[in-house]
């Protein structure tokens, strides 16, 4: 490639929580620049969006159907090459689908869709277009999460047993949604977020972070979701009992309302031969368990790491390196594997480890399986392939 790749922005405009960190990692390798954007519902706020980013006005747009329509009609060396989507959940299948329909590659934030329903139509539309999705499940990205999985899937720590996996966090403790926070407001919204509020919004990020590490895929589980908040309408809290397809067991918990937790993301894995243990806020550090001796704390920047850790990492070991990083640890795979097929070459193979439409679509039929179970009273359920 002679040239970045360019990426058109769907929401994430002014006052938006993720939009302005899809910006900073996409921008943080130097390959890919953003061109233009249809950041809010509101035409004018897109406006304001796009000018304060310095963007020409002519590409700073009222909607996401004039953004494809107008992009793809300007002339190929000069159009974006990828929409990237970060609205509420309700509206990601809509642009997605007309963005692959116009021609235009796809990054999207998770949960991918609204409903399992939409996630296999997606699925469907890529695997007819051939073009390129990438789905930001990113606590993917991290150097200390691709060294566990190395580990996991290499053997170190033989048959996996069991996974132990929460996401904790406080900030919905509280009716905030009944005060108009906006981020509150939709989460908590089954019109907007889909049919689960908590296990949708981060129950999925501890679903896909098992999986990328271990490679197990769920075969059945049992949930309870609540809602502790008075007078909220999806589950601010629940707990999954899970069997992996092989045999392992796991346990996944996701809550909302669990106060003074940031975004405790954690997890534990135990073998037949030893066990792992990261925590997204400690993220620099991977925690090998051993029967036969202490524990070992292996380390981000480090030499004897892995390719795929190592090829993670930008700095020497001990300069902390964190969430914006291992968010453009995606980005930085999604365009060389997109720069690759627009220069016709083929790409570096661990280049292609970044989540996908397929993960999309397991991510959804979690949630599915998760609601079902929980209204059936916690009664066993296979997860759909
Ligand atoms: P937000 O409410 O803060 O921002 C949503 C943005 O979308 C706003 O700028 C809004 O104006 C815009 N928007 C709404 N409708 C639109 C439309 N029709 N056209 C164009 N723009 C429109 O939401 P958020 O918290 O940033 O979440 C956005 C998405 O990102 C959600 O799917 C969420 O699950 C996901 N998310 C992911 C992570 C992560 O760690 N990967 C973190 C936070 C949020």
């Amino acid at each position: 490639m002679s040239r970045k790749i360019r990426m058109g922005m769907v929401g994430g405009g002014q006052g938006s929580a993720i939009g302005k960190v899809h910006r900073m990692a996409a921008a943080l390798d130097g390959q890919i620049e953003l061109v233009c954007g249809a950041f809010s519902s509101d035409p004018r706020r897109s406006k304001a969006s796009g000018a304060e980013l310095y963007l020409p006005a002519d590409r700073v747009y009222d909607s996401y159907a004039e953004m494809l329509e107008r992009e793809r009609r300007r002339p190929e060396g000069d159009r974006m090459d990828f929409v990237v989507i970060v609205t509420p959940n309700h509206l990601h299948y809509a642009p997605a689908a007309a963005a692959l329909k116009a021609g235009f590659h796809v990054m999207c934030d998770k949960p991918m869709t609204f409903s399992l329903a939409e996630a296999r139509k997606l699925k469907t539309l890529v695997d007819r277009t051939g073009l390129l999705f990438g789905l930001t499940h990113n606590y993917t990205g991290y150097p200390m999460v691709k060294e566990a999985r190395e580990l996991a899937r290499g053997g170190k720590l033989g048959a996996i047993r069991k996974i132990v996996v929460e996401y904790p966090q406080g900030w919905l403790h509280e009716l905030i949604e009944a005060t108009g926070q906006k981020q509150a407001a939709w989460r908590t919204d089954p019109a907007r977020s889909g049919a689960a509020g908590c296990m949708g919004d981060i129950g999925t990020h501890a679903e896909s972070l098992a999986e990328y590490i271990t490679g197990l895929r769920i075969d059945s589980l049992c949930a309870e979701l609540t809602t502790f908040v008075k007078g909220r309408k999806l589950d601010d809290d629940g707990n999954v009992l899970i069997r992996y397809q092989g045999g392992a067991r796991g346990i996944l918990h996701a809550s909302q309302i669990a106060i003074d937790e940031e975004n405790g993301l954690n997890i534990r894995i135990w073998g037949e031969k030893g066990g792992l243990q990261w925590r997204q806020e400690e993220p620099n550090t991977l925690i090998l368990k051993r029967p036969d001796g202490p524990r070992q704390l292996i380390r981000s920047g480090q030499g004897y790491l892995s390719r795929r850790a190592r090829r993670a990492c930008r700095l020497p070991a001990g300069h902390p390196e964190g969430f914006i990083e291992a968010f453009a640890n995606l980005y930085c795979n999604y365009a060389e594997a997109l720069g690759a097929r627009l220069a016709g070459r083929k790409p570096d193979p661990l280049a292609l480890d970044f989540p996908t439409v397929d993960d999309g679509v397991r991510g959804m039929a979690f949630i599915e399986a998760v609601v079902k179970s929980a209204r059936a009273g916690a009664k066993w359920v296979k997860m759909a392939e």
